[in-house]
């Protein structure tokens, strides 16, 4: 009998299986891709060698998380590379505010009103990144804090809304900033929490940068993938589980998948009915001739780039998703891996990644809005374009089972559901049954390729063990 079976080869899979078989467990993961990876993969989605990830790209979370900093993946491939600027949100009018390594340029390109109060806010966690990050990814009740003092410092701003916290700045560019921010949540920006999610990120900024892997982001799962095997681990691809019984017998079944799909996989009943999912986005991958003509110069050497701009046009886009309206001027989240890593594409070719929010479960095509507002910001973008692949809510809820709807977080993020999920439990990786248990991001502490949820879920599952023996 083996000790464990993972079913899902994502980050989170993935994460939970290096874990136990560090342990000196006998663990299989079984996916139903032809590949390995789940939100972290490449694929030549357009033209022979133009390297695209069709899901995550940037990793501001996952460059020093605190699970994958203790693994040695380096030696399997992992190589971060950093743009020269993490981010960028320019204006129309030409000029863009920045989030950079440096507090000072970001806090400089924020406008003299706002540079002061953007010092004061990031400055009590400069330098605590291990232990914000320990801290917070995590589900929130297990255990006392590291440091309490910064965890409560961080707390109390990270409880606010977006609305809340850009209270503190007086000019749109900061505002603007920080409503795009938080946007990567797809919640509304009054709600729970959207407030901790853009600091995160613009300390992340700071701290750690915002990278992409040399490759794609599928350098980060063939690492994890390459370090398991290492350790005795196998994992068997093109094999959807639709049944417990179809997979071999285990001591623990550790569930890389929606929570409603492992209820009806495990036989859980209604356990998650009540589960919600959020809205969706439409992605877009490019070929391009050259890189984007940004008329903001920041813009131009920044891996990831926001579109905005105002506070204003993101709340509308962001309602629009949520409401189940068609998306009409969408907030966007773009990225360049191209500037970090020309690997991706022919020499003096660039790829670009591209999404925007629409309502889970949305139909329609959003090229033509997309590229409308990226004309607004890089005129004569089109004539750069040489291919594109686009994919909206269905196309990536055929490409992974876990996109419910085509939501991207495994689980509305609106309200409390950021940190209370699947549903509110003292141990929310385990279930009912004593031998199954969840590791996606549908739990604590939600999505992003971090793997902090399958760390955390590998503990659950280690314990349990432990007592059975
Ligand atoms: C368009 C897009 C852009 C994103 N951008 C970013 C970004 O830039 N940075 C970032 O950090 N995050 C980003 N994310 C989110 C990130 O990809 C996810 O949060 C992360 O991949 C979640 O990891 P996971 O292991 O929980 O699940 P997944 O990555 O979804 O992996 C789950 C795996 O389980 C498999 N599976 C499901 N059901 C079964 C079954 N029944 N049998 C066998 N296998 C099964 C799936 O095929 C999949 O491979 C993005 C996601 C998308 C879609």
């Amino acid at each position: 009998m083996l000790d464990a079976v993972v079913v899902g080869a994502g980050p989170n899979g993935l994460t939970a299986a290096v874990e136990l078989a560090r342990r000196g467990l006998a663990v299989e993961v079984y996916e139903a891709a032809d590949g390995i990876g789940g939100g972290a993969r490449t694929e030549e989605l357009t033209l022979p060698g133009f390297r695209h990830d069709p899901c995550s790209a940037v990793h501001p979370l996952g460059v020093r998380s605190p699970a994958f900093s203790a693994m040695p993946l380096s030696r399997y491939g992992l190589e971060w590379v950093h743009p020269d600027l993490p981010m960028a949100h320019p204006f129309p009018d030409g000029t863009a505010a920045v989030l950079s390594r440096l507090v000072g340029e970001t806090a400089g390109s924020l406008g003299p009103r706002d540079a002061g109060a953007y010092r004061r806010l990031v400055a009590p966690f400069h330098g605590k990144w291990p232990t914000l990050a320990a801290d917070f990814l995590r589900t929130q009740w297990d255990g006392l804090p590291r440091d309490p003092v910064t965890y409560a410092r961080f707390g109390l701003l990270a409880a606010q809304s977006a609305a809340l916290l850009t209270r503190r700045f007086h000019d749109e560019k900061a505002r603007g900033l920080f409503a795009g921010l938080a946007a990567h949540g797809i919640a509304p920006l009054t709600g729970f929490g959207t407030g901790g999610m853009a600091l995160m990120f613009a300390i992340a900024a700071h701290e750690c940068g915002w990278p992409v892997p040399r490759g794609g982001s599928q350098s980060i799962a063939d690492a994890l993938a390459g370090y398991l095997r290492a350790l005795g681990g196998t994992i068997h691809t093109g094999f959807e589980v639709k049944r417990l019984d179809d997979l071999p017998p285990a001591r623990a079944y550790v569930f890389d998948t929606s929570p409603t799909a492992m209820a009806r996989i495990a036989g859980l009943g209604n356990a998650f009915a009540n589960y919600r999912y959020g809205p969706s986005v439409f992605k877009i991958d490019y070929a391009l001739d050259g890189p984007v003509p940004w008329t903001a110069e920041p813009a131009r050497k920044a891996g990831t780039v926001h579109i905005g701009p105002t506070y204003g046009e993101i709340k509308g886009a962001l309602g629009a998703a949520l409401d189940g309206s068609d998306p009409s001027v969408p907030f966007l989240i773009t990225a360049q891996p191209t500037l970090a890593d020309p690997t991706r594409a022919p020499e003096g070719k660039h790829t670009f990644w591209v999404y925007g929010h629409v309502p889970n479960g949305w139909e329609g095509d959003a090229t033509e809005v997309i590229e409308r507002q990226l004309e607004r910001f890089a005129p004569g973008f089109r004539d750069l374009v040489l291919a594109r692949a686009t994919a909206g809510p269905p196309q990536l809820a055929v490409r992974n089972a876990n996109y419910v709807g085509g939501d991207i977080a495994i689980g509305s993020v609106a309200a409390l559901r950021l940190v209370v999920r699947p549903k509110l439990a003292r141990v929310p990786y385990a279930t009912a049954h004593p031998a199954v248990f969840l590791c996606s991001s549908a739990t604590p502490p939600g999505p992003g390729v971090h793997g902090m949820s399958g760390h955390h879920a590998a503990k659950a599952v280690w314990r349990s063990l432990r007592r059975a023996r």
